[in-house]
């Protein structure tokens, strides 16, 4: 099947996508590290040989699917450079950093999230009154970054969660809704609860992680101050090889995040790029012009 990059990617069509992928690469791992609230199956593949190893992730927000193609699109492109011996993105030698290092690539956390985001409350079987209601009544859903519960993933993690939940009151959240929403406690959504265990399970051998979003153009690695002493360089890095932006989060961004998690729990580098540049959700005929910039970012944090 050929992949279609340039077109809306939602759940059905990443994992089709991603399953061509140890079919035509046998080197390949595959497997889940868990199911969303509506449960749909969470994929993982690992590429690469060393024990040392990073992890990549997408979709943690449902209007940002378009990251997930980005991933799909680096393990093919590594994959085929690995195989050929070819050295890609401006001389990244892919066949040595595979020798040596490892690759975990989670391309979608939310799978719940993105199917609203494309097609709807219909997506979401029992909870579709509730997703409605937590929508205002409103039957457009195409501003929607949560969770099928109306948790933004992305603030659910066990990184100054108290500061964030006064933050939310600030803005006047109190309850699940289209953004922002923390949840009850952290690590009460099954996908973030999935993606902590199997960051934990990897941890010994994980040099960084980090997690694609859109947009801005912006490159986050710091934790309240706390960030281990390679990520600020490692952010460098990733900003020499794209033109993207080295940034500090403020406010409500400052807290409950994966990157804020990784660094704050594991003392592991992690980071936050926002990929691409305008509205989200991103135009899809935007998808190579982005991903140039992406892939060799991708390529320093498995090379690092
Ligand atoms: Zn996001």
């Amino acid at each position: 099947m050929e992949i279609d990059y340039e077109a809306v990617c939602g759940y059905e069509r990443m994992t089709e996508y991603l399953s061509t992928i140890p079919e035509r690469f046998p080197e390949t791992e595959s497997g889940l590290i868990g199911m969303s609230i509506l449960g749909r199956d969470i994929p993982y593949l690992r590429i690469g040989h060393g024990k040392s190893a990073s992890l990549l992730v997408g979709a943690h927000h449902g209007m940002e699917h378009i990251t997930s193609l980005f991933l799909i699109k680096f393990l093919e492109d590594s994959l085929s450079a690995e195989r050929s011996g070819v050295k890609i993105a401006g001389g990244f030698d892919v066949r040595y950093i595979l020798a040596h290092r490892s690759v975990y690539v989670v391309p979608m956390l939310n799978p719940d999230g993105v199917e609203i985001e494309i097609s709807g409350a219909e997506t979401a079987g029992p909870l579709r009154d509730r997703l409605i209601s937590m929508n205002g009544g409103n039957l457009n859903f195409s501003s929607w970054q949560a969770n099928a519960r109306g948790v933004d993933l992305n603030h659910n993690y066990d990184a100054g969660f108290d500061e964030c939940r006064r933050l939310e009151h600030a803005h006047g959240i109190y309850s699940g809704g289209p953004t922002r929403y923390g949840g009850e406690y952290p690590e009460s959504e099954p996908e973030v609860s999935a993606l902590c265990r199997f960051t934990r399970f990897l941890c010994p051998n994980l040099h960084c992680a980090v997690a694609l979003h859109t947009q801005g153009e912006e490159i986050y690695w710091d934790y309240l101050g706390s960030a281990p002493k390679d990520s600020r360089m490692l952010a460098e890095c990733f900003a020499n090889v794209s033109g993207y932006q080295v940034s500090s989060p403020e406010g409500i961004a400052s807290y409950g995040g994966y990157k804020d998690w990784v660094i704050s729990e594991l003392g592991i580098p992690a980071f936050t790029i926002e990929c691409g540049y305008g509205k989200n959700p991103l135009p899809p005929s935007d998808f190579y012009k982005i991903y140039e910039k992406v892939l060799p970012i991708l390529l320093t944090a498995a090379a690092f």
